[in-house]
């Protein structure tokens, strides 16, 4: 772990440049606004070790699987989101000489990623292998008001020496995807031309067949004054660039302004791209940099004053808190329900950029009290809509009637994983799509969702684990054979506790949704049982006695639920006597050393705890949690805020107090040293639900919003917005308080620490605690 940003309250800020670290801030001040998104590549050429990505929301291309055994039933692809056409980039030469930072001397280098108002900024000095020393400030944004469009102003001094500054804006679409399983190229060029002073390439994906045109405007300005352009043209293969050169004095400032716009055949007829993305980057270039500054500036201001969470007397954890909400905000704006949160959003390859049960499990809540209804519900359309590949994907496995299995990874609906103890084994995936519409309901109140999309996806859901289990003459118990639960440190085990207890919660929510519509919409209800021929007799007694007769596996002796059947013949060592020299264990053991390890990677029983609370008392949870934290090594950046939650359920301040900072600065910090590859955005509304459901102890119960909070040592106070049901409330929490602003004109019954009180609207109520 390797500490090297600056702590500051609104900045991430980096300063001295060290190579070493370039990679994992290239991932940490990542830029993106929903539609697109790109790493913090340096805009000059840098020869260096860096690894170059751009990309587009929703535009993916299928590589072929490349596995060592073909297994029946594996997905022929992997849709990848791509590494798409560079825009930011400027080649810079002085005297034909290349500015490289890899080949200067760098001094006062800083780098800051304002999250207050959503830019990047990079200042330098630089000396030349020739010797001739310049001052740099690059700032650059993707626009959240324009958000098919990104900015660039890159401003250069010469400070001792007066030279030929030849700068070259371009795009370059002649990339690749590290990942790329048989190195191909995944674009091909449809076109590329000139404007006045701008140019763009036009690519078409193998295979898919999206469309995107990316192209880009320019002006340059000497001492704030605009010089008129003559700039000579170059072209090769998906490459346009327009190369100005000037005349520049010692001391004088040579700024040049970029424009880009990235638009995709997503949103336009193909055809009409070009004259597209000529109009938009018109229209930005006439609003110029400082008006687009602007907007961005007050797109996030509106952004912070819905999500923000304030911290007081912790500016580590209040940098980190904004950080985690800063880059979820980039990678997901609900505005088009075609997409959704890839775990590296546009930070990197990793993960495909594509949709995993993280969604559903972690991001759902944040989305939910920050962004609203519509934005979480997008989220579940958004799986709704791909139901009919769910149960494709199932019947690919030989489930039938129905049963719909959604997969571990995805672009389209298609599975798109292809190692068979995942792809075949880590079904409690489908749980959690399921767990979601409910936690949507109870957060909502929205119950219309199930008659108009939710009920088919819940009993599709509920079909696959009636068909997954099988009856064991040996225990008279439904059993779950041959899975991969949330640890996936072991494989191809039987009854994990986690799947067989959200199987049979899935079961029976199916059946409470059929009755829930059945109440508020009879005739939809007869309508849908009719579309997907369920039978509400003797279908629905199935799952009743599949969800009754379910066997959890149980120690007597630690009276803990057993994540699965003969965990405990594993030998039993904790993580407290593992040798630091031997973690992370992904890392430095064999594979095989780690499957035969008890050492979990992530929440598994306790996921199931965290979900079902209600279910357990505290003495419960308390054995449970001690068991099994003490074995979890928290190598998937999903865990710790589980922990972090339950420790704080458990009066266990100090422990939520940590696991909070490892989820929250687990990026900064580089905790898990795999920062290069990109941000674990998913795990960052785990952060999110850390702070309001962990500190702020929010719950939501028989639509009651209640709180129970308690406030961390070392802060002086937090604060958090939350939108409830449309009411939106600010909630702020002291030693020996809480205030509950109520911003909305309805009021709204809550409970704070077990007690109902009324926030009218408008006003604030303040509740001690006792
Ligand atoms: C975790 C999975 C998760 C995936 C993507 C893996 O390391 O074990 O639970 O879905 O990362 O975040």
């Amino acid at each position: 772990m390797k500490k090297y940003l600056q702590v500051d309250e609104w900045k991430i800020v980096e300063e001295g440049f060290d190579a070493e670290n370039h990679e994992i801030s290239e991932s940490i001040f990542s830029l993106g606004n929903g539609r697109m998104g790109q790493r913090a590549n340096f805009e000059e050429t840098y020869s260096g070790k860096s690894l170059l990505g751009n990309y587009v929301a929703g535009v993916y291309y299928p590589d072929k699987t490349r596995v060592g055994w073909w297994k029946n039933g594996y997905p022929e692809y992997f849709a990848k989101v791509l590494n798409a056409a560079e825009w930011a980039g400027i080649e810079i030469k002085i005297d034909d000489e290349i500015l490289d930072l890899a080949k200067c001397e760098v001094s006062d280098f800083r780098r800051e990623l304002n999250m207050q108002k959503g830019y990047l900024q990079r200042t330098f000095q630089a000396k030349t292998a020739s010797g001739k020393k310049v001052k740099v400030e690059a700032t650059r944004f993707c626009s959240m008001a324009d958000d098919e469009c990104g900015a660039v102003k890159y401003s250069l001094t010469p400070l001792d020496f007066s030279a030929e500054i030849s700068l070259m804006p371009f795009i370059n679409g002649d990339v690749k995807n590290q990942d790329a399983n048989y190195d191909e190229k995944f674009w091909d060029e449809t076109g590329k031309g000139f404007y006045t002073n701008g140019s763009f390439v036009e690519m078409k994906t193998k295979k898919t067949d999206f469309v995107v045109c990316t192209g880009m405007e320019f002006s340059v300005s000497v001492d704030d004054k605009p010089i008129s352009l003559n700039p000579s043209q170059t072209e090769r293969e998906k490459f346009t660039g327009l190369t100005q050169k000037t005349l520049v004095k010692e001391a004088q400032t040579i700024t040049l302004y970029k424009y880009a716009a990235n638009l995709s055949s997503l949103n336009y007829p193909k055809e009409e791209l070009q004259n597209k993305t000529k109009e938009t980057l018109d229209r930005v270039s006439r609003k110029g940099f400082v008006q687009m500054l602007k907007e961005q500036a007050e797109a996030w201001a509106e952004k912070w004053q819905m999500n923000d969470i304030r911290i007081e007397g912790d500016a580590e954890a209040q940098q980190a808190i904004r950080f985690n909400i800063f880059q979820l905000e980039q990678t997901y704006t609900g505005a088009d329900k075609r997409l959704n949160i890839g775990p590296k959003g546009f930070t990197g390859e990793k993960y495909g950029g594509s949709t995993y049960w993280d969604t559903e499990a972690y991001c759902i809540p944040f989305y939910l009290a920050t962004a609203g209804q519509d934005v979480a519900r997008n989220l579940l359309i958004y799986r709704y809509d791909q139901l009919q590949k769910a149960i494709e994907n199932a019947e690919k496995l030989g489930f039938k009637n129905g049963a719909a299995l959604y997969p571990m990874v995805t672009m389209n609906g298609e599975e798109c994983h292809n190692e068979w103890e995942i792809t075949f084994e880590e079904i409690h995936r489908n749980g959690a799509i399921a767990y979601a519409v409910s936690n949507y309901i109870d957060y909502t109140g929205d119950e219309s969702y199930l008659a108009t999309h939710g009920l088919e996806v819940l009993i599709g859901i509920a079909r696959f684990w009636a068909q997954r289990v099988n009856w064991s003459e040996a225990r008279q118990k439904f059993v779950m054979l041959g899975v991969t639960g949330p640890n996936e440190y072991e494989n191809n085990i039987n009854n994990n506790w986690y799947t067989n207890t959200i199987a049979a919660w899935c079961l029976k929510y199916a059946l409470e949704a059929v009755e829930i519509v059945r109440k508020n919409d009879p005739q939809q209800l007869e309508k849908i049982l009719q579309k997907v021929k369920f039978d509400s007799v003797k279908e629905a007694s199935n799952f009743n006695k599949i969800a009754d007769e379910m066997y959890f596996p149980y120690d007597e002796t630690h009276q803990v639920f057993m994540q699965q059947d003969n965990y405990l013949d594993k030998e039993q060592i904790l993580v407290k006597d593992l040798p630091a020299t031997d973690r992370p264990i992904n890392q430095k053991w064999s594979w095989d050393r780690i499957l035969r390890s008890c050492f979990i990677k992530q929440a598994d029983v306790l996921q199931g705890i965290y979900f079902f609370q209600e279910r357990y008392d505290l003495e419960t949870i308390r054995r449970n949690f001690d068991f099994y934290e003490a074995r979890t090594v928290h190598e998937s950046s999903l865990s710790p805020c589980v922990h972090a939650i339950l420790a704080a359920k458990l009066g266990d301040q100090q422990r939520a107090y940590e696991f909070y900072l490892r989820t929250a600065r687990l990026d900064l910090d580089n905790y898990n040293n795999d920062t290069e590859d990109g941000c674990h955005i998913t795990s960052m509304a785990g952060t999110w639900m850390a702070v309001v459901e962990g500190f702020g102890g929010m719950r939501v119960k028989n639509n009651l919003l209640s709180f129970t909070p308690f406030l961390p040592e070392k802060w002086t106070s937090f604060s958090f917005h939350i939108n409830f049901r449309n009411i939106l409330l600010e909630v702020k929490v002291s030693s020996d308080q809480v205030q509950i602003r109520n911003k909305s004109n309805q009021g709204l019954q809550v409970s704070v620490y077990d007690q109902e009180h009324e926030v009218p609207g408008k006003q604030e109520i303040t509740v001690s605690k006792s």
